[in-house]
């Protein structure tokens, strides 16, 4: 899947409407410092299901949202909304009806954040598996920030594994495992209880 629009309104320091098209291939973002380069890189990130705030430079979400500046008032809301181009059909089984994808993520002061794909509720899990899936994600290898290259380089093996199944697009049945396993645990505790009923009546 490729992205192809991404879409603010009050996320950090883009207060109004903005949007941006995405092209295939490699991006780059230049411009002067503070202009808001790492911003859209969150931005991108927090779409995807970002659920550490510090990762994307808060001490808590609400941060996310338009502090105001000494010109204009503070928001009370904040959207970021990414299309994916999906007319190759690559996307999960679940989403492959649509030639075109709308996540959204918006967040309300006090009220913690709701996504929706393509305007309809889904849950944080949903977004977390569509971008696992796709091989992309909030903390995906793919969002390249400043000195993150030669972190990269300098990370340990184990760390630098994980890098390459994310990017190898497993991470998302790394995820599904582990549910299957707390699953099978459950049942396995129901099974010794039933024995123990069992035992009791026999
Ligand atoms: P640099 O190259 O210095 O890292 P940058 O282009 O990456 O800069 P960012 O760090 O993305 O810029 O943007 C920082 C700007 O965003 C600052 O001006 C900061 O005041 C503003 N900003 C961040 N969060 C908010 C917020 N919640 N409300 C309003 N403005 C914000």
């Amino acid at each position: 899947v490729q992205f192809s629009k991404l879409r603010l309104s009050g996320f950090k320091s883009f207060v109004d409407p903005t949007e941006m098209v995405i092209h295939p291939g490699m991006t780059g973002i230049v411009g002067p410092n503070g202009c808001g380069k790492s911003n859209l890189l969150e931005a991108l990130r927090w779409v995807m299901g970002e659920t550490s705030a510090k990762l994307i430079r808060g001490s808590e979400m609400d941060d996310v949202i338009f502090a105001g500046t000494s010109t204009r008032p503070s928001r009370n809301l904040a959207e970021v909304s990414l299309v994916l181009d999906n007319s190759q059909r690559l996307a999960p089984v679940a989403f492959n009806d649509h030639a075109e994808l709308e996540i959204s993520r918006r967040i309300e002061r006090e009220a913690g954040s709701a996504y929706r794909i393509n305007g309809k509720e889904v849950r944080a899990r949903d977004v977390h598996l569509l971008f696992a899936d796709a091989s992309v994600g909030a903390r995906s290898p793919a969002l390249v920030g400043q000195g993150r290259i030669g972190a990269i380089i300098n990370s340990k093996a184990r760390d630098r594994r994980a890098i390459l199944e994310e990017a190898a697009g497993i991470a998302g049945l790394h995820s599904r495992r582990h549910e299957a396993e707390l699953r099978l645990k459950a049942a396995e505790g129901n099974l010794v209880r039933v024995d123990d009923v069992m035992g009791q009546l026999t």
